[in-house]
């Protein structure tokens, strides 16, 4: 019986969520001994005329990491649309625009301006951005256009499921692919990790206070050496686990670090920025409106905070969309 064909493709991404495949280290050989790997452009030769060639459909899935930025991404997740019967959205970026989509705080003109002329490292500024077709003596040149804004992948094309995570974990990738392997997936359209808050499978849960934390203070994690044993949120700082999803076996705890969300909001949960948001306000100890506007200032960056892996997808966004301000 012929092996299953899988594809892997990167869009607007780090180079995290590929690594994560090769980090599923030994397991890796078996994934590779049970299906044919027929386009993963970052590790093996393959073209875009390899896809072209395939029957549709012929790709049981393709696996796109990385938000959409650029035309040329936007094409191809629609030919890897055509060619697999199912998408898997891999990792933050999109599942939920992710950091690259913080770049939606801003614009593409500002983006080259600073990027290209204001940037300290930008010496000397000769004025050149880049330009979607130059004419050279050999002919002419065309790049990718660069979007006004990033999307998450199912902001462009129709997507199956979705795998969780900055990167997501050698564990979530594994049961992805033995769910896939064994035709054990989900209904359409399912997050394929926990369907509780990461807070029930994290080992410090039971220090965290019984009526719930409050919060008289918010220290970010550099400013204290945390007890390893106890809730971080219990000390003061802000982790996310209430408000994410779990399924990460709590990594970014187990080091000490808090949770920052990349596995993104619980089923039903429209927009995981709101949510935190809800959810920091609760915590607040104080009913003065001037102190607690002293504790929401204390937090740096809130935007970047509550919507770090999630700016696209969230309702804000959405409804910019609506207005024509995208792509
Ligand atoms: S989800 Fe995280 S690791 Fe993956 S591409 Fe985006 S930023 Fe990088
Ligand atoms: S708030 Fe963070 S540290 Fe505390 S139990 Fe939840 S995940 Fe663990």
């Amino acid at each position: 019986m012929p092996k299953p064909k899988v594809g892997l493709y990167w869009c607007a991404s780090c180079g995290g969520c590929e690594e994560a495949v090769v980090d599923l280290a030994e397991k890796i050989l078996d994934v590779v001994a049970a299906v044919d790997i027929v386009f993963w452009p970052v590790a093996l030769d393959f073209k875009k005329e390899d896809v072209e060639a395939l029957s549709d459909g012929e790709m049981t899935a393709a696996f796109i990491n990385g938000a959409v930025r650029l035309s040329e991404q936007e094409e191809m997740v629609h030919l890897l649309r055509r060619k697999a019967q199912y998408v898997i959205a891999f990792g933050s970026c999109a599942h939920l625009g992710g950091i690259p989509g913080l770049a939606n705080l801003t614009d593409r003109q500002s983006i080259f301006q600073y990027a290209y002329r204001d940037a300290p490292t930008v010496v000397p500024d000769d004025g050149i951005v880049p330009r979607q077709q130059v004419t050279v003596p050999q002919g002419d040149l065309k790049l990718p256009e660069f979007w006004e804004r990033v999307r998450a992948l199912d902001q462009v094309i129709d997507v199956d499921y979705y795998l969780p995570g900055c990167p997501p974990t050698p564990t979530v990738i594994a049961n992805a692919l033995t769910a896939l392997l064994e035709g054990k997936l989900p209904e359409k359209g399912a997050v394929l990790a926990g369907t509780r808050a990461l807070c029930y499978e994290c080992d410090r849960a039971a220090t965290k206070p019984e009526k719930g934390c409050t919060l008289s203070e918010i220290k970010r994690p550099w400013e204290i050496i945390a007890d390893p044993e106890k809730c971080l949120l219990a000390q003061g700082i802000l982790c996310l686990g209430p408000v994410t999803r779990g399924g990460c076996d709590a990594v970014c705890v187990k080091g000490n670090m808090p949770c920052t969300g990349c596995f993104g909001p619980l089923d039903r949960v429209r927009d995981f920025g709101a949510k935190g948001l809800s959810a920091i306000a609760s915590l607040l100890d104080s009913n003065d409106e001037a102190e607690i506007e002293r504790l929401v200032n204390s937090i740096p960056d809130v935007a970047g905070v509550l919507y770090r892996y999630s700016l696209p997808a969230s309702v804000l966004f959405k409804s910019a969309q609506t207005k024509g301000d995208a792509p």
